[in-house]
């Protein structure tokens, strides 16, 4: 069953039509990567799946609900979390309380400090991520263990479905092997991963499912086994 089923779906900003014609399904324990360049429509994407812009045509739907209204809460309840670029995620705080930064706002239960720091251990260790002491403030890390943090931390909450907005982007050879890693473990685990990416050689990495936006339309939108030179 796929988590989320977009069909026909199109958004314009007053006369420019951001997206048009747009058909994507995103299943569990696969990666749909997303291609295409500036202006071509994948922020508004990310933003329709967020809840955080209406879709203006089309269907819009999350485990098999059809989408009324967008709604940010509604989407996060649905298990849609989006990891963006800026990561939100406080430097000048500890590893363990960046981890639970969101708790007070998503009303989970009441955790001492202990409790916090043990569970953000259990969780990043569980999904092979190596950060080492846990007081230390994230602002020192690197950048691909921002990511991680970032991504365990919406996986912890609930994310059935994450959204990374290029989380390679910012990083070299090395640190962005640490991400792909990581996403690769989190689509092993059964979450829905949609990794929005400049990089083609990122995307077959981790990849089960490739589209290419192009002025707001799909122009290419293919699994793996369909990407073969032989053809
Ligand atoms: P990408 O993320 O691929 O760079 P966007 O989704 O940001 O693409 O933009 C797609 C198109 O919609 C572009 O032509 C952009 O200028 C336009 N656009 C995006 N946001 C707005 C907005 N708030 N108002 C008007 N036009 C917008
Ligand atoms: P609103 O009140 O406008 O619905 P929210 O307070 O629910 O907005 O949060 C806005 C967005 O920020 C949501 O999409 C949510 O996923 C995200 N968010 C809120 N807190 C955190 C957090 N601690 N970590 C990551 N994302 C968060």
């Amino acid at each position: 069953e796929p988590l989320v089923v977009m069909k026909n779906v199109g958004k314009s900003y007053g006369n420019v039509n951001a997206l048009q014609g747009v058909n994507l399904e995103v299943y569990p324990g696969e990666v749909t990567c997303v291609l295409g360049d500036n202006g071509a429509g994948k922020s508004t994407l990310i933003k329709i799946m967020a809840g955080l812009h209406e879709h203006t045509s089309g269907s819009f739907e999350v485990a098999g609900v059809k989408r009324q209204l967008a709604s940010p809460r509604a989407a996060q309840a649905l298990g849609i979390a989006t990891v963006y670029q800026d990561l939100a995620l406080a430097p000048l705080m500890s590893v363990w309380r960046n981890f639970f930064m969101g708790n007070e706002i998503r009303k989970g239960p009441f955790l001492d400090s202990r409790a916090m720091r043990r569970i953000a251990d259990e969780e990043l260790q569980k999904m092979g991520i190596q950060i080492g002491d846990l007081d230390r403030p994230v602002g020192g890390l690197s950048g691909g263990q921002k990511q991680c943090i970032a991504i365990a931390r919406a996986i912890y909450f609930g994310a059935k479905v994450i959204i990374l907005d290029e989380p390679t982007a910012a990083l070299g050879v090395k640190q962005s092997g640490v991400v792909l890693k990581y996403i690769a473990k989190a689509r092993d685990a059964g979450l829905g991963v949609v990794f929005i990416t400049h990089n083609p050689h990122h995307a077959y990495l981790v990849g089960n499912h490739f589209i290419i936006l192009k002025l707001g339309r799909l122009t290419l939108d293919a699994h793996r086994d369909e990407l073969t030179l032989d053809q």
